[in-house]
């Protein structure tokens, strides 16, 4: 067999061999009881850089010792890419959001042996879902396992955007001392609206975290929670986006890209919200008009704009969000702390061991199995 691995580069200074803290904590599960991954083994130490090239996602003495051929490269886009030119003879591709490998329907019309696809991660939008369908190919993510990392990020970029911290930031980096600077674009959180498109695992999470700031909760989602759940979390339903947005300060986007969410935060929506909203991004980027979105923070409409997705990933040098006003973007790195890397790391262990003995993949885990959506695909997503 042969698995063919995406990962984004090394740091430029080099694969790390030491590291700022000797271990993160062990998680056995998740909030709603859901187990971390249980491969019957792993090669590596949950700490280590695993998602860059010479991480390998700790899989290549797994796979070697069995007999099957690991290939791993960043080089991933144009025709003669690694990626491209080995996808071929691929039986299985792996590649995380972060760095994603794309699999349209034209290099999977190409990858005649490929039957598995796993996303190393949450989020497989980067896969054309209804060609892998079409080809049978099974598509699986490691559902859960950095949905905390992307909460707390999603967190500490609204309190980011709010405080006004980048700019507060560069004042002090540049040698100043400007207060008046700082805080004429400074507010607290406290007492605002705060909605979340999704209130899935990541979007609960994060009304989980914003509730003790003291702040009115409202959420959007195409599954009403339970009854007792809203009431723990003190959040309102709202039946669509608009009704959402028009009442909040702040929006936390948390839904899959799929068919119904694909430019959701048009120039028309975007509209509809208060003037000085912020907008919190860690889910996709096509969630997202990008030029609606350039635009709203120029005229204002837009107080601040976050998040860590973009579209292409790498983007170009000229893409605009990145020399937007009033932005607090990072690259896609909040799904991949060192802590979400062991994870779901072991995870892709663990689906890898299932299909080669022939095991169930958990059905959380499935996206596309037997032609249609399946597990968290099913419920989240729509082709
Ligand atoms: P999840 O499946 O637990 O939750 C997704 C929720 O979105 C579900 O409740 C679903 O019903 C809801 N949803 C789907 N379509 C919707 C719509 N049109 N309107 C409102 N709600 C809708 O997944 P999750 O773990 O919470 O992850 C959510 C998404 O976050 C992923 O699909 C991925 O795109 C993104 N993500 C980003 C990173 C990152 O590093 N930035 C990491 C993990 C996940």
């Amino acid at each position: 067999m042969k698995v063919l691995c995406v990962l984004y580069p090394d740091p430029v200074e080099g694969y790390p061999i030491t590291y700022a803290r000797d271990s993160i904590p062990k998680i056995e599960r998740y909030p709603d009881g859901f187990p971390t991954p249980t491969p019957k083994a792993i090669d590596f130490k949950p700490g280590e850089l695993l998602g860059s090239v010479s991480g390998e996602l700790g899989l290549r003495r797994f796979l070697e010792e069995r007999g099957h051929t690991l290939v791993v490269t960043s080089d991933k886009d144009g025709p003669d890419s690694v990626f491209e030119r080995e996808l071929p003879d691929a039986d299985v591709v792996i590649s995380q959001p972060f760095w994603p490998a794309y699999l349209t329907k034209e290099r999977i019309a190409k990858a005649k042996k490929l039957k598995l696809a796993i996303t190393a991660g949450i989020g497989s939008d980067h896969y054309d879902l209804k060609a892998a369908m079409e080809a049978g190919i099974t598509v699986a993510e490691i559902t859960w396992c950095n949905s905390i990392s992307v909460a707390e990020h999603a967190v500490m970029m609204i309190l980011t955007l709010v405080r006004n911290y980048i700019p507060s930031y560069k004042w002090v980096v540049n040698g100043g001392w400007n207060i008046a600077d700082c805080v004429s674009r400074s507010y607290d959180l406290e007492g605002m609206d705060v909605g979340v498109v999704g209130a899935g695992r990541i979007g609960r999470s994060v009304l989980k975290r914003l509730k003790p700031f003291d702040v009115k909760l409202h959420y959007t989602d195409q599954h009403r929670l339970p009854k007792e759940v809203e009431e723990e979390l003190g959040v309102q339903f709202h039946p669509d986006v608009e009704s959402l947005v028009r009442v909040c300060d702040v929006i936390s986007i948390h839904c899959p890209l799929h068919a119904g969410t694909e430019n959701l935060f048009n120039e028309k929506l975007i509209s509809k919200m208060k003037r000085g909203s912020y907008i919190v991004n860690t889910a996709r980027a096509r969630i997202c008009d990008r030029d609606a979105i350039v635009k709203a923070l120029e005229t204002g409409q837009l107080a601040g704009y976050a998040g860590d997705v973009w579209f292409p990933q790498p983007p170009p040098m000229n893409h605009p969000w990145r020399w937007m006003p009033n932005h607090a973007m990072t690259p896609h790195i909040s799904g991949s702390t060192l802590s979400a890397q062991g994870r779901y790391a072991a995870g892709v262990r663990e689906i890898l061991e299932c299909w080669l003995e022939g095991r169930p993949i958990r059905n959380e885990y499935l996206v596309v199995h037997e032609g249609k959506l399946a597990g968290v695909g099913a419920h989240s997503y729509k082709v």
